[in-house]
Formats: C-alpha cells, structure tokens, sequence
C-alpha cells in the first residue's frame, strides 16, 4: 500500500481545503407569488413555472378550510 512521505502540515491541509467550500443556492423570485424560488424550478409555494400553474396546490385550498 502506498504511504505518503511526508507528513501533510495543518497549514498545507488547510490550503488544499480553502476551495472545499459549499456556494450558496441563487434564489430569484417567483414571477406569480413573490416567495424565492430556485431557478429552472417549479415554485414550491404556488406550483407555478414560466407564468403557468403546472403543479396543483392542495394547500391554498386547505388554508380556506382552516380559516373557516
Ligand atoms: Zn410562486
């Protein structure tokens, strides 16, 4: 099994790690309702996509019965 030669110090650990970091998501806001929403995707608040209801939304019916 190979082995490495040399033991890796903290800071060259660290250097190697400085890239590992995670981006944060790019969220823009859903034309239809305003809440933020990932790109390309469908809103998951009003299930809407490009101006269109394409998933239907059994919670806004459900608020209603609550209120009431
Ligand atoms: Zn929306």
């Amino acid at each position: 099994m190979a082995v490495p030669q040399n033991k890796v110090s903290k800071s060259r650990r660290n250097m190697r790690r400085a890239h590992d970091g995670l981006t944060g998501a790019n969220p823009n806001e859903c034309p239809s309702c305003g809440e933020l929403k990932r790109p390309h995707h469908v809103c998951p608040s009003c299930g809407h996509y490009a101006d269109r209801e394409v998933v239907a939304m059994a919670n806004e019916v459900d608020l209603d019965e609550d209120a009431a």
